[in-house]
């Protein structure tokens, strides 16, 4: 009980934040949601970890045009297709952490993950699991830095000493850095409809 009155508290308090907020066991009764929400539309992926392990992509492909980094369907990048997810009608993307309090944060190497999350979109949805809810906005910074950043860098391959070490962020100089852009969304943004779409099933980082 206490558990479901915590959660509803959460729900409310992005609602409260202009965003409409909803609750799924797992990440296959969100895929469904979102199968059923977005067709005939134009839709950019924020390079995501959650939502390729809900094999969303696939879904959305089949009655929409869909371009994720994660999924290249030609000879192009990475570079070359993030250009492409910007100014689509509809943004997907997780995030790093959030607050119980209706914060959310993500970090970025290359801007084209927080940029969609921003601007360009009629529609974003902020799909994460409950995992990465914090009591409060400075530990949801904390987490962005020190837990999601180490792994996602870890995942990629690369030699950042929070990748090598494994167990907090170093504010490194390296060429493979991939903490440029740390951006905290204090409430919805205006003339955008989003959605934040929580998860009990743990996905992402
Ligand atoms: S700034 Fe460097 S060390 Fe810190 S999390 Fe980012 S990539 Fe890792």
């Amino acid at each position: 009980m206490t558990e479901r009155l915590d959660l509803e508290q959460v729900l409310a308090a992005f609602e409260k934040k202009g965003y409409t907020a909803r609750y799924f066991a797992d990440g296959q009764a969100a895929a469904d949601y979102l199968d059923a929400a977005i067709d005939g539309q134009t839709v950019g992926f924020g390079d995501s970890r959650t939502l390729y392990d809900m094999e969303i992509y696939a879904r959305l492909r089949r009655h929409n045009r869909v371009v994720d980094p994660m999924h290249p369907e030609d000879d192009r990048g990475f570079f070359e297709i993030i250009p492409d997810t910007q100014g689509t009608a509809v943004f997907l993307s997780s995030v790093n952490a959030a607050s119980v309090n209706g914060e959310l944060v993500n970090i970025d190497a290359t801007g084209n993950r927080v940029a969609g999350t921003v601007f360009g979109h009629e529609r974003v949805y902020f799909v994460f699991s409950v995992n990465k809810l914090c009591p409060d906005l400075a530990s949801a910074v904390w987490r962005a830095r020190n837990v999601a950043a180490p792994q996602n860098a870890k995942r990629k391959g690369y030699k950042t000493p929070c990748a090598v070490k494994g167990d907090r962020c170093y504010d490194c100089q390296s060429p493979e850095r991939i903490c440029n852009a740390l951006v905290i969304h204090l409430h919805s943004m205006k003339r955008t409809h989003a959605e934040v779409l929580l998860l009990g099933e743990e996905l992402g980082f």
